[in-house]
C-alpha cells in the first residue's frame, strides 16, 4: 500500500518559524529569486505549452500588475514556503493580467491528475494548498465575532481582528469529511448522488460534526443514508481535498446488517457490489452501468485496495 494520493505530498519546507518574522516576509515579496503562483477566482495560473506545469512569476512580473500591491495591506497573499533559498508565494489576481498564448487559469480539479505520472507528483499539494490559503483569506476579511476588518499575519496562516477591544485570532479552517467503505463479507455498499452522471458510484461520504468522533460520524452518516448498522471501522487514508478545504478520513466500516433503507433526499441508489464482479467491471475498464470512480478520488483508492485484499 502506498502513501501516494492526489493532494498530498507538499514539496516545500513550509518554514513555519519563518512566517512571523514580518521583515524576512516583506524582503522575500520583494527577491528577485522568489517565486509567485497566480490564482484568479480559485484557478491557478498554468504553463500548457508542453507539459502542463504551474506558470511560476517573479515580483517584476506581479509589479507589472498595477493592481496587485503585495504591500497594501489587504492580503491577497500567502506565503507557502521555501525551496532551499526560494520562497514560494501565492497571489490572487485582482487586477487584469496580460497572458502569454501558453498561459491560462485552469480549475485545479480537471487538471490535478494530468499533473505528474498518475497525478502523484508534488504539483497539485502545492497548488492545492495556495487554494485554500488564498480562498480562506479571501473569506475573512471581517472579524466573525465583532465585524471590524481583520489582518493578515504569520504569511496568512493567521488573521487577527484590528479592534483593539477585540484583537480576535482567526486560523485556516480544515472541514473533516469521513468517506466510508462499507463492506459486508465479500460484498460493499456504494451510492450514487442525485444528478451524477450515469453509471457513477462511490463510497458514502459526509462531513463529521461538532462534537463527533471519526467512527461516531462513518456510524451516523451510514444509517442516515443508507439504513445499515455499523460496527468496527478501521481508518485507512486520508486526502486533502481543497474544494474548499476539506480533509477526507478513508475508512473501511464493517456492516452489522445488510437491509437497506434509502435517504433519497440525500441518495438516487445505494446497492451492494459484489467483489469478483467488481473486478470483472475493474479489468473491462467500466461498464455502461457501473462507472469506476476516478484516480482523483479517496474512494478509488478505497475500492482499489479491498479489491487487492483476497
Ligand atoms: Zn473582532
Amino acid at each position: 500500500m502506498t502513501d501516494n494520493c492526489i493532494f498530498a505530498g507538499f514539496p516545500l519546507d513550509p518554514a513555519d518559524h519563518m512566517r512571523g518574522n514580518e521583515k524576512w516576509l516583506s524582503e522575500k515579496l520583494d527577491a528577485k529569486s522568489s517565486r509567485f503562483l497566480l490564482y484568479a477566482r480559485g484557478r491557478p495560473l498554468m504553463d500548457i505549452s508542453e507539459d502542463l506545469k504551474p506558470a511560476f512569476k517573479t515580483v517584476d512580473d506581479i509589479k507589472a500588475v498595477a493592481a496587485n500591491d503585495l504591500t497594501n495591506g489587504d492580503n491577497n497573499w500567502v506565503f507557502l514556503g521555501i525551496n532551499g533559498d526560494v520562497a514560494i508565494f501565492a497571489v490572487a489576481i485582482a487586477g487584469k493580467l496580460d497572458l502569454a498564448g501558453h498561459e491560462k487559469f485552469i480549475d485545479l480539479r480537471s487538471v490535478a491528475l494530468q499533473l505528474g505520472a498518475d497525478g502523484f507528483s508534488a504539483v497539485p499539494s502545492l497548488l492545492g494548498r495556495g487554494k485554500i490559503l488564498l480562498e480562506w483569506n479571501g473569506r475573512r476579511h471581517f472579524c466573525s465575532c465583532c465585524g471590524h476588518k481583520t489582518q493578515a499575519e504569520r504569511g496568512g496562516y493567521l488573521r487577527k481582528c484590528r479592534n483593539e477591544a477585540c484583537k480576535a485570532e482567526h486560523f485556516p479552517r480544515t472541514d473533516p469529511v469521513v468517506i466510508m467503505f462499507v463492506v459486508s463479507g465479500d460484498k460493499c455498499l456504494l451510492g450514487r448522488s442525485k444528478g451524477w452522471p450515469e453509471g457513477n458510484y462511490s463510497a458514502l461520504a459526509g462531513f463529521v460534526e461538532p462534537g463527533e468522533t471519526i467512527e461516531e460520524a462513518v456510524r451516523r452518516e451510514v444509517l442516515e443514508e443508507a439504513g445499515v448498522k455499523i460496527g468496527r471501522v478501521s481508518y485507512v487514508k486520508s486526502q486533502p481535498w481543497p474544494f474548499p478545504s476539506s480533509l477526507m478520513i478513508g475508512v473501511q466500516a464493517e456492516a452489522l446488517t445488510t437491509k437497506i433503507s434509502l435517504d433519497t433526499d440525500e441518495l438516487e441508489d445505494a446497492d451492494w457490489f459484489d467483489k469478483t464482479c467488481l473486478r470483472e467491471v475493474f479489468e473491462s475498464g467500466g461498464s455502461a452501468t457501473f462507472k469506476i470512480p476516478p484516480k482523483i478520488a479517496l474512494a478509488r483508492y478505497l475500492l482499489d485496495a479491498w479489491l487487492q485484499e483476497e
